[in-house]
């Protein structure tokens, strides 16, 4: 789950790393307020779940209360869509008006989850600000990694390699150790997994501060984790993944054409490979779970059909507690309920009640090629005709 800049500022703030002051306005006359209260020069940045605001129009600088109103009327009610939103784009329904920074640099500093290290790396550079995604392309070296040990954490000869990494001038050295030091003990301290502050900001007058902030939490942690949660912004999320959350459904939308209707994690990832490897792409990763019911494997498949890049549906279970006759009748149940968005289905099914499962789909009258295996899906998969989505293209 991610958070918006200014949840994460206040939690950045509370564990003592320094933040630009600024308030949150909902409206354009709040925002004047704000840069009332604030004096000054005030930056009006729109509160969305992706970055990449600067380069859409999404972070003004405004002189005076009223260019602050105006910066805020332009952004509020509107959608933004940056390199990093798709074209649909995220609705606009806060601000954060702060004071305007004078920078001197802009440095980059991150912590994530490495899959290949199998823990936490925190990332910095010198080339931070709006290009950084261009610098990790192009030149990687200018990004110094440190994988921090679970149990030890991030160790301060580490802390002092970044830092010197960085090549701040010397007397910067202490207040930007302390603050990767605090950024660390963020991430830890709320079950993150991504905890990134681009530009990390040094002013003109030698002050250290998060310019930007953007937080994500493990969603498999929320549930410890309820301050937390009650921060989630549903306006900001893919309506078909929030709709999949609220059935207890774990699905994340692709950009493929391949729509895959599985069962477990570990066989979901498999699909998506197998379908990779015919030269298709998918359109989703769905786990329905082992303890799926009729209805589920329906609100599952109309998930699915919902997309309308899918152009084909590809089922692969393997029936253990699931079994494969209930995958088939909530698979009739959606084809019942949307009898036009039904697609061209490959089925594979192993397992408890497969036999069944297949005469079920085999009896429909629905497009359905049955495979015995993954190879057989794969060619099936190959096999389908391009460009059937309801989409259009
Ligand atoms: P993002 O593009 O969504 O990552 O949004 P950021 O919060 O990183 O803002 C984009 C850029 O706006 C930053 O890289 C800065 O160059 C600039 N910016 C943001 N806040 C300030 C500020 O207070 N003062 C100045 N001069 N520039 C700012
Ligand atoms: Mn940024």
């Amino acid at each position: 789950m991610r958070l918006h800049e200014y949840q994460a500022k206040e939690i950045l703030a509370k564990a003592g790393c320094a933040v630009p002051a600024g308030r949150v306005a909902r409206t354009p006359a709040e925002a004047a307020e704000a840069a009332e209260a604030l004096a000054g020069r005030v930056v009006v940045k729109a509160q969305v779940h992706a970055g990449g605001r600067g380069k859409a129009g999404g972070v003004k600088l405004a002189a005076s209360a009223a260019e602050a109103r105006d910066a805020a009327a332009s952004m509020l009610g509107s959608t933004l869509v940056t390199p990093q939103t798709g074209l649909a784009g995220v609705p606009v329904d806060a601000v954060l008006v702060e004071e305007a920074l004078e920078v001197d640099e802009e440095l980059y500093a991150a912590i994530a989850i490495d899959g290949a290290e199998g823990g936490a790396v925190v990332m910095v550079s010198a080339a931070g600000g709006m290009e950084i995604e261009e610098v990790a392309e192009r030149t990687p070296e200018k990004i110094i990694r440190a994988p921090v040990d679970p149990v030890l954490g991030l160790m301060p000869y580490q802390i002092r390699k970044l830092a010197n990494g960085l090549g701040v001038d010397s007397r910067l050295m202490r207040p930007v150790s302390g603050m990767l030091e605090r950024l660390y003990s963020v991430f830890s301290g709320n079950d993150c997994s991504l905890v990134e502050v681009n530009p990390l900001v040094i002013t003109t007058d030698g002050a250290v501060l998060a310019a930007d902030a953007k937080l994500d939490v493990d969603d498999d942690a929320l549930f410890r984790r309820p301050d937390l949660l009650q921060m989630r912004d549903p306006g900001q999320e893919d309506p078909l993944e929030a709709q999949a959350r609220s059935y207890g459904i774990s699905y994340v939308k692709l950009d493929g054409a391949v729509g895959c209707l599985v069962n477990g994690a570990g066989l979901a990832m498999a699909t998506m490979d197998v379908t990779d490897a015919a030269g298709a792409s998918p359109a989703n990763f769905l786990d329905v779970g082992g303890s799926a019911d009729v209805n589920k494997v329906a609100q599952a498949m109309g998930i699915i059909l919902s997309d309308p890049n899918v152009e084909t549906v590809l089922i692969n279970i393997f029936g253990g507690i699931l079994r494969c006759d209930l995958v088939s009748e909530g698979v009739l149940e959606a084809a019942r309920a949307a009898p036009g968005a039904m697609r061209p289905m490959v089925v594979r099914m192993q397992g408890t009640n497969a036999e069944e499962g297949r005469a079920l789909l085999a009896e429909s009258g629905l497009a359905v090629t049955l495979v015995d295996d993954m190879a057989q899906a794969a060619d099936a998969v190959r096999a389908q005709p391009k460009g059937s989505g309801l989409g259009g293209e």
